[in-house]
């Protein structure tokens, strides 16, 4: 059986084919215009490939809400073009599939939770470090939905004592996304990360506003692993100062042994490489199908 998934970001729309095993089968990027541009390119990418259904996982703020009006839209986005925008409908209307529909980072965590480093965890989260900021949280086996949906990216910091950067998210300022993501790393130094690689205070600080947060969403949480991904995640020896901190700011009080013991398998990079945005979204494609045959078997029954 083959899924569509389409991991839609700001920038690039990540397009792929795949077996329900998670294999992916073909892959394109294309850059991210407006609808009007962009969704008949991709479109022309999933045609005559025999799809039986489709997963979306989107940048925010989207509308998750099946009972809504406006269930499936990219809602309030600075992204103006996309604004108010049906994807879902406009897939399903073109492909006459199952659509199956979440944030990027829930679809995330559930594609890790079902085929890589969250495998057989009930609870886990993943967090994104690139552009912008964005958690996927998975409770009981199921990406949490709730008013909307979790802004994890954007829980409020207490900025490090010597630091004076204001932050560079529009509305919080000193948020996880404003003081942590990539352009508050160029904004800060000047410089965008991949040209501050050999500088310490910069990732020192960096692993700081990370470690709390990780630090806070262990606290209520609880996940039974944490994924760190995305592109500020490639800096060399980043993801291990983040663990070391985070165990100092627990301080003691977590127990058990992940934290105390393990914590370099507690606190990991994605197992899907650079592919568990884009493996999330052909998992909600899956889970779209399923719950199809579930109705259809109710109806009949
Ligand atoms: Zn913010």
């Amino acid at each position: 059986m083959r899924i569509g998934g389409i991991e839609a970001g700001g920038t690039k729309m990540v397009c792929a084919v795949a077996t329900d095993d998670g294999t992916l089968l073909e892959r394109v990027e294309i850059p991210t215009r407006t609808p009007a541009d962009t969704v008949p390119e991709m479109l022309g990418f999933f045609k005559g490939k025999g799809i039986e259904s489709l997963g979306i996982g989107c940048f925010g703020p989207v509308d998750l809400n099946p009972e809504s009006e406006t269930y499936g839209y990219i809602t309030s986005t600075p992204k103006l073009a996309w604004a108010d925008y049906n994807i879902v409908g406009a897939f399903q209307e073109a492909l006459g599939v199952p659509v199956g529909f979440d944030t990027d980072v829930n679809g995330a965590i559930m594609g890790e939770a079902v085929w890589g480093a969250a495998k057989g965890c009930r609870n886990a989260i993943y967090i994104t470090v690139g552009t912008g900021i964005g958690v996927g949280v998975c409770i009981n086996g199921e990406p949490l939905h709730g008013l909307v949906h979790p802004e994890g990216g954007h829980i409020l910091m207490a900025r490090q004592e010597s630091d004076s950067f204001e932050g560079c998210c529009p509305y919080h300022g000193c948020c996880l996304e404003g003081m942590a993501s990539g352009p508050a790393i160029e904004k800060r130094w000047g410089k965008p990360g991949r040209l501050l690689q050999d500088k310490k205070e910069v990732w020192e600080l960096e692993a700081f506003y990370l470690a709390q947060a990780v630090a806070n969403y262990i606290m209520l949480y609880s996940p039974e692993k944490v994924i760190l991904g995305g592109g500020v995640m490639h800096q060399e020896g980043l993801l291990e100062q983040v663990q070391k901190k985070v165990v100092d700011m627990l301080a003691g009080y977590v127990h058990h042994p992940m934290i105390e013991k393990h914590i370099e398998s507690y606190i990991v990079h994605p197992a899907l490489k650079d592919n568990p945005g884009i493996l999330g979204a052909v998992y909600l494609g899956m889970r779209a199908y399923q719950n199809v045959q579930l109705e259809t078997n109710e109806v009949s029954e």
